[in-house]
């Protein structure tokens, strides 16, 4: 045997092992072991005294210790540190189990006393821990064994001042994000619990209640009357077993309304006009680090000086955009007016555009751009007959789909400029769920357009911005499938 072939059926082999593997993997996980996830800090953890009743075993009920082995589930159920005690999981556990014979609660307990939210990102360390990895780590492991449920999250007391509790909010929104799109279950039930009526100060229970308003799926429940251990900080055992009561019936009720309520999330349309030169040397390869796709709408640009070339993409870089994966749209072949044109001249320069593309080895375009944003009923027609599916206009507004003609979306402008600035963070800030937004952007930066500018370092917090609240970041070929 050659050595070729010795190693390609040695990854022949590989391959199919690792089939065999993942798939007795996926088919061992028992959908009566419902897994939970516990994350946050202290009072997450337990800090309760241990008492009688935390040494009772409940065969339907089992913890991932330390060791990442599944064993019944006993006070501490945390393992953060030496003193952890009794916190809300057990009692959480009971409830959620009612008297159903047939099911087993399975608690994964990743809380960490001390940890401020900042520390519960990817990458982020916590002394020698990696708090998010690491229960991404161990969620995805119990999950071999059942079905994840919910997340419960206990957190703030280390971020319960002015300045922090004002970044609360868009942290927890993103976290939630993360959770659910790093285990791809976009309707994970989420349920939050206030810090305790005791602390000195409280600014955070204020902005913890607003995470039901921002993301769907998730809930609050109330420290309402919850006593402390003596130290005004971690809850006694009797209150961090009630606290665990509360987050039952909060999961029992998402969990009962996710079945009616699954909730889309927005959708954002990036187009890209005029072929910039910084559409193929920086934003190409940002949407890239993103995940994001996007829709190039191309023409050649009519230029004052032969050197205005510098500013736009020939036609090798445009075709470089396609073999990314991007779409390639069409905006006129020379960034003529439509409303100007007569029949002929539209399909002319239309179809300049197609044959260029052709060239090209690019698929034939099925998207368009009208210059200046000015479309009439001709152009719709002449597009149409082209075989055009998708036209951008602008309008500053939202595209409702049960009004709005594909022909004619309307269109937010990007940019950096102070308006333009204030218009695309409102819309990015104000979009529902559901509900789709379309961009259209010139360059980043754009050199011979500055009115219509957007700085890469805007541009990278519109992206950040977008990727924090889940969008769905598409080109105008995939609407009607976001
Ligand atoms: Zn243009």
């Amino acid at each position: 045997m050659k050595i070729q072939q010795i190693i390609k059926s040695f990854f022949t082999i590989c391959l199919l092992l690792l089939a065999i593997f993942s798939h007795a993997q996926q088919t061992k996980s028992d959908s009566n072991v419902h897994v939970y996830l516990l994350i946050g800090q202290s009072n997450m953890a337990g800090r309760g005294q241990v008492d009688a009743e935390s040494k009772q075993i409940d065969p339907q009920i089992i913890m991932l210790d330390s060791q990442n082995k599944w064993r019944p589930a006993t006070d501490p159920v945390h393992f953060d540190k030496p003193i952890a005690g009794v916190g809300p999981a057990i009692s959480f556990a009971k409830q959620m189990k009612g008297n159903n014979k047939n099911i087993k609660i399975a608690l994964v307990p990743c809380a960490w006393g001390g940890s401020p939210i900042k520390v519960w990102e990817p990458g982020a360390s916590y002394f020698a821990a990696h708090l998010y990895d690491d229960a991404i780590a161990r969620i995805k492991m119990a999950m071999q064994t059942g079905v994840l449920k919910g997340v419960l999250w206990h957190q703030g007391e280390s971020d319960n001042d002015s300045a922090r509790a004002k970044l609360y909010v868009k942290k927890l929104v993103a976290l939630v994000n993360r959770l659910r799109s790093d285990l791809q279950m976009p309707n994970l039930p989420f349920v939050a619990g206030e810090i305790g009526y005791f602390n000195k100060v409280n600014f955070i229970n204020k902005e913890i209640n607003r995470l039901p308003i921002e993301v769907a799926n998730t809930a609050v429940v109330s420290a309402n009357s919850l006593e402390h251990k003596g130290d005004s900080l971690h809850f006694n055992t009797a209150a961090a077993r009630e606290l665990g009561k509360r987050y039952a019936t909060a999961m029992l009720q998402l969990q009962q309304m996710k079945t009616t309520a699954v909730q889309k999330p927005a959708a954002v349309v990036l187009c890209f006009d005029d072929a910039e030169i910084s559409h193929y040397t920086i934003v190409a390869p940002l949407l890239k680090k993103y995940g994001f796709d996007a829709t190039f709408l191309v023409c050649e640009m009519p230029l004052k000086a032969k050197s205005d070339t510098q500013y736009y993409m020939n036609w090798q870089q445009i075709a470089a955009l396609h073999n990314m994966g991007f779409e390639i749209g069409n905006h006129t072949g020379h960034h003529k007016n439509m409303t100007k044109l007569n029949r002929e001249e539209m399909k002319r320069e239309i179809g300049y555009i197609d044959s260029m593309c052709k060239r090209y080895s690019i698929p034939k375009p099925i998207s368009f751009a009208y210059p200046g944003n000015r479309a009439d009923s001709l152009s719709q027609v002449v597009l149409k007959e082209m075989g055009y599916r998708y036209a951008r206009a602008g309008g500053s507004r939202y595209y409702h789909p049960a009004t709005d003609a594909v022909l004619e979306l309307p269109t937010f402008t990007m940019g950096s400029t102070e308006k333009l600035q204030e218009r695309t963070w409102k819309a990015l800030k104000e979009v529902k769920p559901g509900q789709v937004l379309l961009f259209t952007i010139h360059g980043v930066p754009d050199i011979a357009h500055p009115d219509y500018t957007t700085s890469v370092e805007v541009f990278t917090q519109y992206l950040d911005f977008m990727k924090e609240r889940g969008f769905k970041v598409v080109a105008l070929r995939d609407l009607g499938k976001e």
